[in-house]
């Protein structure tokens, strides 16, 4: 039989936790899915320090599990599962995962955003032997070796300066001659003894047999090719979220992004959505959070006008 839930929360990053927190302290009967690490994306950020209340920051470990922490003290059930489909019943929104189907009144999506590949050749192949998406698992790996970042964003320059912990030189690689990265994350870089800079420039291929050797370039401006000797290659090309489970069901945006309201309420009655799945999400740890107060603020209104 299912197991019935006024709110179930899908995914487990600061969005659904601090929903699960808000719906269990206004009592309602709440379950958290996750299928990965509690935390989401800041499961693997060595240090936030752009979440307030935290003056010398805080590992987004830490921040994980004393969110899920402080929800479960209010009643937040949580199952570690993946949800496999949803459906739409007279009964309320059945909810089909790997450890089987549960029933709710609301459902909150909150499955967040993943990495994109950069998807050229070499970076499947070579994922686990020199590739990677995150330079806080694998950094030490790299001690005393040349890495090569590509991206320009905050993923890239942020991760880039956490490599110069170990590497002995950092390469960061950009498709423009401007970073897109915050003006505080720029100035860090820029500083770096360790931190290099190739403007202008793609990776057309990663090269190496069974382990990553360099990267064939591309200068996008004079066309110019070369290759690049580096034993890590580090990815942060942006994000695209986690909703191809829900295609069909919910209506989402051109990049997949789930369509809501202000009130984070989604075309379907009953389902809200928050954080970097939602459309214009500013892709902050504050603003999840802010995003899954209000779905779970107006899971409850929702709720009391059914009653
Ligand atoms: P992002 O801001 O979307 O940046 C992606 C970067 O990858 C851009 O520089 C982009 O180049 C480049 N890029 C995209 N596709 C590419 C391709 N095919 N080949 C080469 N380069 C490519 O992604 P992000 O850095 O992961 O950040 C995501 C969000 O999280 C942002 O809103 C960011 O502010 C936020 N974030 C915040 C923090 C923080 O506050 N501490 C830390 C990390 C992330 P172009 O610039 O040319 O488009």
């Amino acid at each position: 039989m299912d197991r019935a839930y006024d709110v179930i929360i899908i995914g487990g990053g600061p969005a659904g936790l601090s929903a699960g927190l808000y719906a269990a302290r206004a009592s309602l009967s709440t379950l958290l899915i996750e299928k990965g690490i509690l935390g989401g994306q800041i499961a693997n950020v060595e240090h936030v320090e752009n979440y307030p209340g935290f003056p010398e920051g805080i590992s987004g470990f830490q921040l994980g599990q004393a969110m899920h922490q402080q929800a479960t003290k209010y009643g937040l059930e949580t199952v570690a599962a993946e949800v496999t489909a949803i459906e739409l019943a007279e009964k309320g929104k059945v909810v089909k995962t790997t450890e089987g189907e549960y029933l709710a009144k609301v459902l909150i999506m909150a499955t967040g955003a993943e990495p994109n590949r950069l998807g050229v050749p070499g970076e499947e192949r070579l994922l686990g032997h020199g590739v990677s998406y995150c330079a806080t698992c694998d950094g030490p790996l790299f001690r005393d070796k040349v890495v090569a970042v590509i991206g320009g964003g905050d993923s890239a320059v942020e991760e880039g300066l956490i490599l110069t912990r170990f590497a002995s030189k950092v390469i960061l690689i950009h498709r423009r001659d401007q970073l897109r990265a915050s003006k505080l994350h720029q100035q860090r870089a820029f500083a770096n003894q360790k931190m290099e800079f190739l403007w202008d420039t793609v990776a057309e291929e990663i090269i190496g047999d069974d382990k990553v050797k360099g990267l064939s370039l591309r200068n996008v401006k004079t066309g110019e090719k070369s290759t690049l000797e580096v034993s890590g290659v580090f990815i942060y090309v942006g994000l695209h979220p986690n909703t191809e489970f829900l295609r069909g069901l919910l209506r989402l945006d051109a990049q997949g992004h789930i369509v809501i309201n202000e009130e984070m309420q989604t075309e379907i009655a009953g389902i809200f959505a928050a954080g970097d799945i939602r459309q214009n999400s500013p892709r902050q740890v504050i603003t999840a959070a802010g995003d899954g107060a209000t779905a779970s603020l107006s899971a409850e209104k929702f709720l009391s006008e059914q009653r």
